[in-house]
């Protein structure tokens, strides 16, 4: 069994569906509410985990409720969680989330991920060290992902940059990232501008950009390729990316060539997304082998 270490974020979701959403200053009544477990580095575990790797997650939660179902829902999905530790005084990730008028609106609130520090991440080096592939994503402290992308380097581990909220990166970073998977919006904010084919020519076999249904894009050292996504009928996209950089993660770790693990990728996304939720499309290996018989 492959083993995955995902430095990252948790949080819970607070999702309200309203007919209107409220202007400032007013209150309107909604429609609905629930809570699910989210936050990129979890999302990322638990999809990675479904994929049938061994996956052990460095993170932070409050000590607070959300922290307990936060932690319990990463047990059930096989992620372990001895890493993972609640944070004396700190409140659990959340992300406020309003579906309303066919989009949403979103109020992260970082909380305990801000906990996430260097000497929070050296703590857990030997995980590190035991793993076959690293994978990181920017919803925790900006020197925290500096220090893993030397670490990293430093162990001769391969690291998978999901540079997800946007912002700018280093070329260092870069440079020590074995993958870097931003979608069109992350591409512009880390590339301000410049041309997409040249900047893919500079970065073979590690820069890949995801396009949605289009598929994922990126440079094999001869050419400019798009392995193309399948087509499905989409229910719900969100967590569509974090499906992709996990699934991409088990594939190189298994050793699969780059066609096979893009392919891997884009076939475990495209199923993610005939669900709703973001981990609730989340297939099993299970499920993705049986789409290609
Ligand atoms: P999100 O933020 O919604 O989780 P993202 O913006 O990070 O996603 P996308 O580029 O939208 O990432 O999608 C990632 C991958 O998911 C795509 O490369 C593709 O494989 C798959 N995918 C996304 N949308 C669709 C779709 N409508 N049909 C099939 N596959 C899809």
């Amino acid at each position: 069994m492959i083993k995955i270490a995902v430095v990252g974020s948790s949080s819970m979701d607070l999702v309200v569906t309203s007919a209107k959403r409220p202007i400032a200053g007013e209150t309107v009544l909604g429609d609905s509410f629930i809570t699910v477990p989210g936050g990129k580095g979890a999302n990322q575990a638990v999809a990675a985990a479904r994929l049938g790797a061994e996956v052990t997650m460095i993170g932070c939660v409050g000590d607070d409720f959300y922290g307990e179902i936060i932690l319990e829902n990463l047990k059930k999905n096989h992620v372990n969680t001895k890493c993972v530790e609640p944070v004396t005084g700190a409140m659990s990730g959340t992300a406020h989330i309003t579906l309303s008028e066919g989009d949403n609106s979103i109020i992260v609130v970082k909380g305990a991920n801000d906990f996430i520090t260097p000497e929070y991440v050296q703590k857990a080096k030997k995980i590190i060290e035991e793993s076959d592939i690293v994978m990181v994503q920017q919803e925790i402290p900006e020197e925290t992902v500096l220090y893993l992308a030397e670490l990293c380097e430093k162990l001769q581990k391969r690291l998978l940059l999901n540079p997800a909220p946007a912002r700018k990166i280093s070329e260092a970073v870069i440079q020590q990232s074995s993958f870097i998977t931003p979608n069109e919006h992350e591409f512009e904010i880390l590339f301000g501008g410049r041309d997409r084919t040249e900047v893919l020519t500079e970065y073979p076999n590690k820069l890949f950009i995801t396009e949605g249904k289009n598929g994922v894009r990126y440079f094999d050292g001869h050419e400019e390729k798009v392995v193309p996504s399948f087509v499905v009928e989409a229910v719900d996209t969100t967590g569509a990316g974090d499906t992709f950089n996990a699934a991409l993660a088990v594939a190189v770790a298994e050793g699969k060539s780059f066609d096979d693990c893009l392919l891997f990728a884009n076939r475990a996304a495209s199923i993610s997304v005939t669900k709703l939720g973001a981990q609730g499309g989340m297939p099993t290996r299970e499920e993705v082998e049986r789409s290609f018989e």
